[in-house]
């Protein structure tokens, strides 16, 4: 049998509490699979990717420590979390070439990567095994699909779910 490429779904967040709680979901799902994975956030201003964020790391192991805010004006934020999270913010970056340690971090199995605003990025930079979560339009709450490409990206969304 041979195994899925990507694999989609699609969620509706009520409020913040939501969004806190999937990125909890993702973190035990990131937590048990471990190594090569890439969050890649796609969404405007005020979607809630820092809050995801937020909920995620502070729900990996060693993430109480870890002070979560948006990396908008440093290049890039590094928990002490299990894996390790280097948390990215593309916004000021607008399609710009991105800076050289966050292909660094794309490469690197060991770290838990995770980039806010990755429509900035160009898709040649783009890693080959990621999960990427797009916000959709929505009258209340938000509205997010998930899609998992590649292996390790595709365990971890079905381990969450
Ligand atoms: P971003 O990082 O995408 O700019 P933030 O994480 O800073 O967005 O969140 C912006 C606002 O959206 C915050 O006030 C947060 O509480 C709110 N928010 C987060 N998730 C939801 C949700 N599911 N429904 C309604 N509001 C939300
Ligand atoms: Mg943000």
């Amino acid at each position: 049998m041979t195994e899925p490429e990507s694999f989609r779904l699609e969620l509706h967040l009520d409020d913040e509490a939501a969004t806190l709680a999937l990125g909890q979901r993702l973190a035990r799902a990131v937590a048990e699979i471990g190594v090569g994975i890439n969050i890649l956030l796609n969404g405007d201003l005020g979607a809630g990717k820092t809050t995801l964020v937020r909920g995620l790391a502070a729900a990996l192991p060693g993430g109480a420590d870890a002070r979560v805010s948006s990396p908008s004006f440093n290049i890039m934020n590094l928990y002490p979390t299990t894996p390790e999270a280097a948390h990215f913010d593309l916004y000021r970056l607008e399609y710009q070439e991105p800076d050289e340690s966050l292909l660094e971090f794309l490469q690197d199995d060991d770290t838990l990567v995770i980039v806010e605003w990755v429509q900035y990025l160009d898709k040649s930079f783009w890693p080959d095994d990621f999960l990427l979560l797009e916000w959709r339009p929505a009258t209340a709450g938000r509205t997010i699909e998930l899609t998992a490409t590649g292996k390790n990206a595709i365990k971890t969304l079905r381990a969450a779910f």
